[in-house]
């Protein structure tokens, strides 16, 4: 049975609204109560003070469909598009939350009821698979959980332990944390980044996570003595999250997010605005895979960018803007290599806006000035381009400091400077190039401390850990753009 994106966010909070949940819109990409937060990644993040309890709502249960950018900060995925099957910059988060009301008994049967019911997502239980934290020093293994997906229908062998790092939830050094359990679907062996038949956790390609159940159980505290403590929270509670174009993907028969319908009406005009096809990819400087590529890279970066901008960002080059900044000149430079020199990423907002327009109807009001902003930047990234590529002489590439200063004041992208130097036969010094940029990055970091120390969450601080997860199998070419 096909069910369209647009469908399917409607079934999931038709669901949880049947389960007593209030219909809670998305809140906008710029936190309005988080200044340590670069943009909203999660669904809980408009709930962050009601989990807190310093704000009260009139609701104990919510459910949302959250607009995400992880493009920086502690959840960066800006890197891993274009080349793995499930990462965007922007995409929309499926949430359903308990503040301290229901918890992981009926957190777990709903998650698995919408997924395999017939009624409702009808998803075959013998693809799916779950994870619970194996525990640790601090916190005990989840029993409760597995016995509670056991309780729910899953087999015993379906579910898999694992640890901290995926498995287990906090919002900061201290205040409320908990285990996590994960649900994935295996998208078979044509998926698979080596084509063996390898058993759930040892390919990271075709089991894709869809799907995870956060239990906010303890509050975590320092000591007298300084120790870190966890004790049980009185009122328990809930926060899932799970990615729309993943979850797509797996119910229109997909291998990849970029095939289902959130996507395709979007490539399909990244093909006609830059006259790539796979077609004529051969002739022309582009392999196919690496022009695929592209065209994934154009389609998402232009969901962001449309995004980013109807929130209220503007291009600029430091913070939130320096980030859309980042992800719209690397949109264009994609424009480039697929032979499209001219303004292109302006129309590609209107085929945003067409998909996106119902389900976000701020959109509506914001087309014509994102439309506007997008290409002032790429008239003036042509510009710099130009620029810079009058100052990109031989002495300068050999010099990693000086190219570090033309790839920041003139946003010259790194392969551009790779290309010119291959092809002028001198070695780009790449390594004064990453040491001069480390640098930069000490002081962005330092730059973005305000606030930090106000607010319950350092996770949220620190602006360039990645959370760089690789792209094997996918990878069309070198990443850095
Ligand atoms: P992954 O391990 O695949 O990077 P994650 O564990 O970082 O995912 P969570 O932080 O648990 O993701 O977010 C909850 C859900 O949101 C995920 O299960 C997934 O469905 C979706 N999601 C997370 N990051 C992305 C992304 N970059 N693009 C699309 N969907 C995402
Ligand atoms: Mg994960
Ligand atoms: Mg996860
Ligand atoms: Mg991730």
């Amino acid at each position: 049975q096909y069910r369209s994106g647009s469908q399917i966010r409607e079934d999931f909070l038709r669901f949880f609204e049947g389960k007593g949940h209030r219909r809670i819109h998305s809140s906008s990409l710029v936190p309005h109560n988080d200044p340590t937060l670069l943009f909203a990644n999660a669904g809980m993040n408009q709930f962050k003070d009601v989990f807190l309890g310093s704000d009260v709502r009139t609701y104990s249960r919510a459910t949302t469909s959250q607009k995400c950018v992880r493009a920086g900060g502690k959840h960066n995925d800006l890197e891993n598009v274009g080349f793995t099957r499930r990462h965007h910059t922007f995409f929309e988060m499926l949430g359903n939350f308990s503040f301290g009301d229901y918890f992981k008994k009926d957190a777990i049967a709903f998650a698995w009821e919408l997924l395999t019911s017939p009624d409702w997502f009808g998803i075959d239980k013998d693809k799916l698979y779950v994870t619970i934290f194996e525990g640790d020093a601090q916190t005990p293994r989840d029993d409760e959980a597995e016995q509670f997906w056991i309780e729910a229908g899953v087999p015993k062998s379906r579910i898999y332990e694992l640890g901290a790092k995926d498995n287990f939830w906090q919002m900061g050094e201290t205040g409320p944390c908990g285990p996590c359990s994960e649900i994935y679907y295996d998208l078979g062996l044509a998926a698979s980044e080596t084509g063996e038949d390898k058993p759930f956790g040892e390919d990271d390609q075709r089991y894709m996570e869809i799907w995870n159940l956060v239990f906010m159980q303890f509050d975590r505290h320092i000591t007298p003595g300084g120790l870190p403590e966890l004790t049980p929270l009185p009122k328990p509670s809930i926060d899932t999250g799970m990615g729309l174009e993943r979850i797509s993907c797996v119910l229109q028969g997909k291998l990849s997010n970029y095939q289902s319908d959130l996507f395709v009406p979007l490539i399909d005009a990244a093909i006609r605005l830059t006259g790539f096809s796979a077609m004529n990819a051969e002739e022309g400087s582009v392999s196919d895979a690496k022009g695929a590529a592209s065209l994934r890279i154009i389609a998402d970066h232009a969901r962001a960018a449309t995004f980013l901008i109807a929130d209220g960002i503007q291009p600029a080059n430091e913070g939130r803007g320096y980030v859309l900044r980042k992800i719209l000149r690397r949109g264009i430079r994609h424009g480039r290599l697929l032979g499209q020199d001219q303004p292109f990423m302006h129309e590609m907002v209107h085929a945003v806006v067409a998909e996106m327009k119902v389900a976000y109807p701020e959109l509506l009001d914001a087309e014509d000035r994102v439309a506007k902003t997008v290409l002032q930047e790429e008239q003036q990234f042509a510009r710099t381009l130009q620029l810079g590529l009058a100052r990109m002489t031989n002495e300068v590439l050999q010099d990693g400091a000086q190219a570090f200063s033309l790839y920041e004041t003139f946003g010259m992208p790194l392969d551009f400077m790779t290309d010119a130097a291959r092809d002028a036969g001198i070695e780009f010094d790449m390594v004064g190039f990453e040491r001069a940029k480390e640098e930069e990055q000490k002081r962005a970091r330092a730059s973005w401390k305000g606030g930090s120390q106000k607010t319950a969450s350092p996770a949220f601080a620190s602006l360039d850990k990645t959370d760089f997860v690789g792209y094997t199998g996918l990878r069309a070419d070198s990443a850095e753009v």
